[in-house]
């Protein structure tokens, strides 16, 4: 068994897909997919996308303002390797739950559109895969148009986003004169046809740069080539396995998604360099994939998956051990034994039941109210994973409900929301209204047309007079009373009962910390 558990740990990848909108993100995970045999036609990653949005109302809002709101978890297999994709929602409103699928990957691949370089998003998205020490492959796409020049978008990359690049292919021009990449790993020459998208490309294996062929093929760009190779030989880092594994530096790649170029490159790349599963920390120790138990949490959980049925899947990345359909596992929030019958494992079109799963892949179990984000499932020992953190919110609204007949069903509507991480509730201790937190304004959207759709509640918001919210405890159970009594109009609890500060303005905020030493404000809260 632990012979059989290390070689599946070794052959799986399971990474996330990061970019600004508009990259070609949806682009390249539909090639990657093709290249896995996940699907057969360009065109279906987008039109599962466009089938799912027909069928309600907040999807449609996806539709319409061009944004993806979900995320959706992928399996392909490509060569000797079973690959995990985990697509993240581009838009920054819905930044909180990027971060968690983050907290579920090995590593990253960031997209990056060569007119625009590094924009907004990107920027966001690697500041989390920096304090994660997420290792990074970088895939710079269009090509095929006119954008910055490679060694600029290079220096953006460095300069923006604090990594070190060290190119692994050489476009040969871009725009109407793009004519190829030169792997400069294996020192191939793959050439490129406009228009045509195909899996099997011209690749030309070249010994050395001065190979006559390569005038041939490349005209008067075979020189121009063969200047800017010397050039990277004395000016660009040369890649370091052990510098991309710690997260320093990134290999780059380029080439073009729609067009289908540079993925194969990639993909090839990719499998090899990036990282197996590897240890995750918990509260108490330390654990290693390869130990025999089991172990696994939860970091998304995600309704209307199908259309057909109303249900809630709570994705769980596999930490250690063997998964076996039927197993019993320990859910210890709620400290009982649940059994793992029906789990189901996400590939590109389907999903279907997963009879044996392993370290780095993800599972859907049926939520049907008890799993909440962070929850940790073990075959015995009580552990908790650490690191999938709350952010406090920017945005606040009350909810009023327009029929005060449907207290309980807005209850509980808002209540399983919360628990999806879809957005944050509060109580204030004062009233009875819930208010509503956010980081991405956004999230209230898809609240509200959730809300309607899925509980048959219309509500409508009110503006809020709060601009920042924090999470307070203190050592001292008498001060902290003393700060709860007097604070009452500004206190309200979370959806796990937790003591939380709203204030009109980050001003406010920072007065009333000084004012109070001894209570403990937190910007981040771990689910638990
Ligand atoms: P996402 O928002 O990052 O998922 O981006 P999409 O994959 O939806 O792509 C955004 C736009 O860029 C679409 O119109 C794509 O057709 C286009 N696009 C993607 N890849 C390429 C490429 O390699 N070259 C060109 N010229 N356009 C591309």
């Amino acid at each position: 068994m632990s012979q059989k558990l290390k070689s599946e740990i070794a052959r799986r990848r399971t990474f996330g897909i990061i970019s600004h909108p508009d990259a070609g993100k949806t682009t390249l995970t539909e090639k990657l997919l093709l290249f896995g045999g996940a699907i057969n036609l360009a065109g279906a990653v987008k039109a599962r996308k466009a089938a799912r949005h027909a069928t309600s109302d907040w999807m449609k809002m996806e539709q319409e303002r061009g944004i993806s709101v979900t995320t959706s978890v992928m399996k392909f297999n490509y060569r000797d390797y079973e690959v995990n994709l985990l697509d993240t929602p581009g838009h920054q409103d819905f930044s909180e739950d990027t971060y968690r699928v983050l907290t579920a990957v090995d590593s990253a691949l960031m997209v990056i559109d060569s007119a625009k370089g590094v924009e907004t998003q990107t920027e966001k998205l690697m500041a989390i895969c920096r304090m994660r020490n997420t290792p990074v492959i970088t895939f710079i796409n269009k090509l095929d148009r006119e954008g910055m020049s490679p060694l600029d978008l290079m220096a953006d990359i460095e300069e923006k986003l604090q990594i070190e690049c060290a190119p692994l292919a050489w476009p040969i021009g871009m725009g109407k004169r793009f004519k190829g990449v030169y792997n400069l790993y294996r020192r191939q020459l793959n050439l490129f046809t406009p228009g045509q998208e195909t899996r099997n490309q011209d690749i030309l294996t070249i010994e050395s740069l001065d190979d006559p062929r390569l005038d041939e093929l490349l005209g008067s760009q075979a020189d121009e080539l063969r200047e800017d190779i010397e050039l990277l030989e004395g000016a660009a880092n040369p890649f370091c396995l052990e510098d991309f594994l710690k997260a320093h530096q990134t290999p780059v790649f380029f080439g073009s998604a729609i067009n289908n170029f540079g993925v194969r490159e990639l993909l090839d790349a990719f499998v090899e360099l990036a990282p197996p599963p590897g240890p995750r920390m918990t509260e108490t120790r330390e654990v290693r994939p390869d130990e025999e138990q089991f172990s696994g949490f939860v970091f998304k959980i995600q309704a209307n998956m199908d259309p057909m049925h109303r249900d809630r899947i709570a994705f769980l990345r596999i930490c250690s051990g063997r998964f076996q359909r039927g197993m019993k596992v320990r859910h210890h929030r709620i400290g009982k034994e649940i059994g793992l019958n029906n789990a189901i494992i996400f590939m590109a079109q389907d999903r279907s039941n997963v009879e044996e799963a392993w370290p780095g892949d993800i599972i859907g179990l049926h939520n049907h109210g008890t799993i909440k984000i962070g929850d940790t499932f073990t075959s015995k020992e009580p552990l908790r994973f650490t690191g999938i953190p709350s952010f406090a919110p920017e945005h606040f609204r009350r909810v009023r409900l327009k029929n005060p007949l449907k207290v309980k069903q807005l209850d509980k509507g808002l209540t399983q929301l919360a628990e999806e991480g879809a957005v944050q509730v509060f109580r204030p201790l004062i009233g009875s209204d819930w208010i509503l937190g956010a980081v991405g304004v956004l999230q209230f959207d898809v609240t509200m047309e959730r809300l309607k759709n899925e509980y048959g509640v219309e509500a409508v918001y009110e503006g809020i007079d709060f601009a920042a919210a924090r999470w307070v405890d203190c050592d001292d159970r008498k001060k902290l009373e003393e700060f709860e009594r007097k604070n009452q109009a500004n206190l309200a609890r979370d959806a796990e009962g937790n003591l939380t500060y709203l204030a009109s303005s980050e001003w406010r905020l920072g007065y009333v910390q000084e004012q109070w030493p001894e209570i403990v404000f937190h910007k981040t809260k771990e689910h638990c």
